[in-house]
């Protein structure tokens, strides 16, 4: 989907997760075990993000510690990290 972001908005208008009804989903206390269940329901959210590229960039940059951002968990973020260079 083509979006455009006029220069009075930013990214997080158009987040998917600022509607969902539990935005503690994003933040489950494990990312294992009984926990993948909301993880992977977080991360359902986060495929139909139209500004999923630009929430995990944010979350890259940021170096987000916590949380579901862009559809990874933080370890999947400190794999990326790792492989892409500053
Ligand atoms: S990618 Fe996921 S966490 Fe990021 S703004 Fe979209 S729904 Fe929220």
């Amino acid at each position: 989907m083509q979006y455009q972001i006029n220069e009075d908005e930013h990214w997080t208008t158009y987040a998917a997760c600022s509607g969902v009804d539990d935005p503690e989903l994003f933040y489950p206390i494990n990312y294992t075990g009984p926990a993948v269940f909301l993880v992977t329901e977080a991360k359902m959210v986060c495929g139909r993000c139209i500004v999923r590229d630009e929430c995990l960039a944010w979350a890259l940059r940021a170096g987000e510690p916590e949380g579901i951002w862009g559809g990874t968990t933080p370890e999947e973020r400190r794999h990326l990290r790792r492989r892409v260079p500053a």
